[in-house]
């Protein structure tokens, strides 16, 4: 997965511990080229929520620019791994979820296949 520098600076910029904070990456392939920053609906430090009507006008918004969804971005209040949540919406929205641990900004990218839970590679760049 392919992550652009100012994505990953933005990230340190805007999302701190009061609450998860969720963007959707969009790009061709394996490359993320443009992101929509997301409110957290759920307000929570430990959980996200998405407004279904953001996303999909967020998702159609990219796709008049010829691009897809390829990766959805949350940070977590510590280790970067899948929570048991995270693996249900997973099998719902099958691309590469990648996860910032708030206080480090450490990524790590995880992708749901056929229930297999695999880590995904991270080029930033
Ligand atoms: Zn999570």
């Amino acid at each position: 997965m392919r992550v652009p520098r100012a994505f990953v600076e933005e990230a340190r910029g805007r999302c701190n511990p009061d609450e998860e904070c969720a963007a959707l990456l969009f790009g061709v392939g394996d490359a993320a080229r443009r992101w929509a920053w997301m409110e957290n609906a759920a307000r929570s430090p430990v959980e996200f929520r998405l407004d279904p009507e953001r996303v999909y006008r967020a998702i159609a918004d990219a796709e008049r620019l010829g691009l897809e969804l390829v990766a959805i971005f949350h940070t977590h209040p510590g280790a970067p791994v899948p929570s048991p949540l995270d693996l249900r919406h997973m099998a719902m929205w099958p691309v590469v979820w990648i996860i910032g641990d708030v206080r480090t900004m450490e990524l790590r990218a995880w992708r749901l296949e056929r229930g297999v839970l695999r880590e995904v590679d991270i080029y930033i760049s």
